[in-house]
């Protein structure tokens, strides 16, 4: 299947490419990797008449550490992330969840802005912004806006990101000392996104569990935090029993159904058995 015909741009900077964004409005998309918007172009489920190529701006690239954040260029690709010895260290969650995505090829050519941006109800990287607490970078022809993980995904496939803006960095907040962090997924089989994908950012001080993240992707229209799990978390021992007790609280508050990949009780009990492996290893790490 081919795309509906289209302009190519490659923009040269950050500037290049709002300039064009802003010219050429709805009819444009931004490219990052294409892969997710070369297969939507290619059912023509998206058919813009102009495709602004932002893999060539240096400027959105880099994984580098400032201000109590790890800071990733948006145009990095999976496999980047994945191999970087800083977000490994630092944290840890995003590399279990860069690792997991897809394919080799994927991972090549997929980039966390553009999966950020993409918002795909499966992927990975949202879960782990939530938990993680971390921020989107947007620039739009009025200067750069910051938008916290949680008042960033709103709905399936959307985002609070504005018509005309450019996501240009991740930021993620370095944890406290004696923190851990910690991805699990179920993948499916035939693409690797998530059936049920869980991130977990667990806080320990003196044997207690003082401060707890959780989120889930998958499961539900789009990638949410788990309160009733964080809350059981909170104030409770530091050990894999309460942790692991924690967890079977991850499959309330979902609206769960049955369909090709599973009946509702097996997705309730993928959650709760994804949310103990993600906050065991998260527990273990912050230990370590
Ligand atoms: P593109 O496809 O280039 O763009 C996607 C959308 O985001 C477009 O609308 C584009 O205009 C917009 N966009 C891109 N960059 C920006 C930006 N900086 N600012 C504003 N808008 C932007 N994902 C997972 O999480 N887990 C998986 O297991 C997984 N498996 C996959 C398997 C296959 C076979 C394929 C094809 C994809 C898979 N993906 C998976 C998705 C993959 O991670 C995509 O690469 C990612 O979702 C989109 O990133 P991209 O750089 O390719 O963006």
């Amino acid at each position: 299947m081919y795309p509906a015909s289209f302009e190519y741009h490659r923009a040269t900077s950050v500037t290049d490419a709002l300039a064009l964004m802003a010219r050429y409005g709805d009819d444009a998309k931004v490219l990052a990797g294409g892969h997710s918007l070369l297969p939507l172009m290619k059912l023509r489920f998206a058919t813009p008449r102009h495709l602004i190529d932002i893999g060539r701006i240096a400027a959105l690239g880099g994984i580098t550490e400032s201000g109590g954040s790890v800071v990733i260029g948006a145009m990095t690709p999976h496999t980047d992330v994945a191999s970087s010895a800083l977000v490994a260290a630092r944290i840890p969650a995003l590399s279990d969840a860069a690792s997991a995505i897809g394919d080799v090829q994927v991972r090549n050519r997929g980039t966390i802005g553009g999966s950020l941006a993409h918002a795909d109800p499966g992927a990975d990287m949202p879960a782990v912004m939530l938990a993680l607490g971390g921020q989107i970078a947007a620039n739009g022809v009025t200067g750069e806006r910051v938008i916290a993980a949680d008042a960033y995904f709103t709905g399936t496939f959307t985002t609070s990101l504005g018509a005309g803006e450019l996501v240009t960095q991740i930021r993620i907040p370095v944890p406290a000392m004696g923190s851990g962090s910690a991805y699990a997924k179920h993948p499916d089989v035939a693409s690797g996104y998530a059936v049920v994908g869980v991130a977990a950012l667990v806080t320990v001080a003196g044997g207690t569990i003082s401060a707890a993240r959780v989120a889930l992707t998958g499961l539900a229209p789009f990638a949410a935090r788990m309160p009733a799990v964080e809350a059981a978390l909170i104030g409770g021992p530091a050990t894999p029993a309460a942790v692991g007790k924690a967890a079977q609280a991850a499959g309330s508050g979902l609206d769960l159904f049955d369909d090709a990949r599973g009946s509702a009780a097996y997705k309730a009990n993928l959650a709760a058995v994804y949310a103990a492996r993600a906050l065991m290893n998260a527990l273990a790490r912050a230990s370590a």
